[in-house]
């Protein structure tokens, strides 16, 4: 986020130097995967193209041997390189005159004495932020940590679908996921929420165990694997004096799925905004506080209680949701008018215009 935030305050004739802690830009971005709403991506305004794996136009969910499929006819998100798209962040923000400085590593007190060196301090360092320490912002509250890996050689099915696997007994408060890259290359990945002590690789063993994953995998061979983690909150706080934090670092992520991309750069460029009318107009940096909150508030709010529906829900009730979505015809109703990133929109299409039919 921080590099799409350098990119938008570049372009406003505002001087801004990016610190990355690692070599390359791109290090280690294969530890998240890369699933985006095509309107999401449209809407960031970085050039995706050269970053595209694949081409999704739905998904299957599964609970037990029960399955939902909701699917389109058309592409609704992308699979996307992580690193190809950083570096092409990098590369525009670099291009609009953003200087990037990599390898370099902030401690807490190393962050507090930039403050005599600029004006506004940013923290899109991730979820556990080294600027969100610094300056004491109230921690997040819940976290999902995450295993994945990818497969070559593996029994991909339907290429231009998601598996999403919901077992509340395995992967606490979160689930199981199946991404094709193509005709024999997968990922599988998973969550356990952070409360409940686990260790994500271990709950990972036991996931690929489960039938219907070990068949996917039987003639495949492990490419890598990752242990990561996604913050499910937001801080009650993302501005305190002339530091606000932007992306993971706020917590802005979807909780259904985690994704953070959509959000994060949304909230990237209304910090670029603010920050830009803080340097040019004195308007209180606070601005930002009330005008992320206020466009993508709901959305959030709607996404936790869709989290905390799933969550919740024991196999048999999962069943009797699965059961009913089907009869009401909520399949086809989510396969035309889901919003990976907006429930507002199906919420508003269900409440004025029912689920079957015109
Ligand atoms: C397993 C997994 C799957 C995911 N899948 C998706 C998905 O399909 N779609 C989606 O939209 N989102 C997904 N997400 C979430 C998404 O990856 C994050 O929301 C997004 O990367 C957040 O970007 P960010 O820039 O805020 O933080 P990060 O991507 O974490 O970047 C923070 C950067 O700050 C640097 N940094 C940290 N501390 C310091 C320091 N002290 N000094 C200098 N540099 C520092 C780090 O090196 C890093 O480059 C997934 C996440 C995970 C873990």
């Amino acid at each position: 986020m921080g590099l799409i935030l350098a990119k938008a305050l570049a372009a406003s004739g505002i001087e801004v130097d990016v610190y990355e802690s690692k070599l390359n830009i791109s290090e280690g971005s294969e530890k998240a995967s890369g699933i985006i709403s095509k309107i999401g991506l449209d809407r960031i305004g970085i050039d995706y193209k050269r970053s595209i794996v694949n081409e999704l136009s739905g998904a299957i969910l599964h609970s037990g041997s029960r399955k939902l499929k909701i699917k389109s006819n058309d592409t609704k998100a992308y699979v996307i390189d992580r690193g190809k798209y950083v570096e092409e962040c990098a590369s525009e923000a670099k291009r609009d005159g953003a200087k990037i400085h990599t390898n370099t590593r902030f401690s807490p007190n190393g962050i507090i004495k930039l403050r005599d060196k600029y004006d506004v301090i940013v923290g899109a360092d991730g979820a556990v932020s080294t600027v969100a320490k610094a300056f004491a912002f109230p921690p997040i509250g819940s976290y999902v940590l995450t295993y994945k890996a990818e497969y070559s050689g593996a029994d991909v099915g339907e290429t231009d679908v998601v598996d999403l696997f919901f077992d509340n007994a395995l992967m606490h408060n979160f689930f199981g996921w199946s991404v094709p890259y193509g005709h024999d290359i997968l990922e599988l990945g998973l969550g356990v929420d952070s409360a409940y002590r686990k260790n994500s690789k271990a709950v990972f063993d036991r996931f690929v165990k489960k039938p219907e994953i070990a068949e996917m995998l039987k003639s495949s061979n492990v490419i890598s694997e990752h242990a990561s983690m996604i913050p499910l909150e937001a801080r009650q706080k993302t501005v305190i004096g002339n530091a606000l934090l932007v992306g993971d670092a706020a917590g802005q992520t979807k909780a259904t799925t985690g994704g953070g991309i959509v959000f994060g750069s949304g909230c990237a460029s209304i910090a670029a905004d603010s920050i830009t009318r803080y340097l040019n107009q004195g308007i209180p940096l606070s601005r930002y506080e009330h005008a992320w909150r206020k466009k993508y508030g709901l959305e959030m709010f709607l996404h936790k209680k869709i989290h905390n529906l799933y969550s919740s829900a024991s196999p048999a009730r999962m069943d009797r949701i699965f059961s009913v979505v089907k009869s009401i015809g909520g399949e086809k109703f989510l396969g035309s008018y889901g919003d990976m990133d907006r429930p507002s929109i199906m919420l508003k299409r269900l409440i004025f215009r029912g689920l079957i039919g015109d």
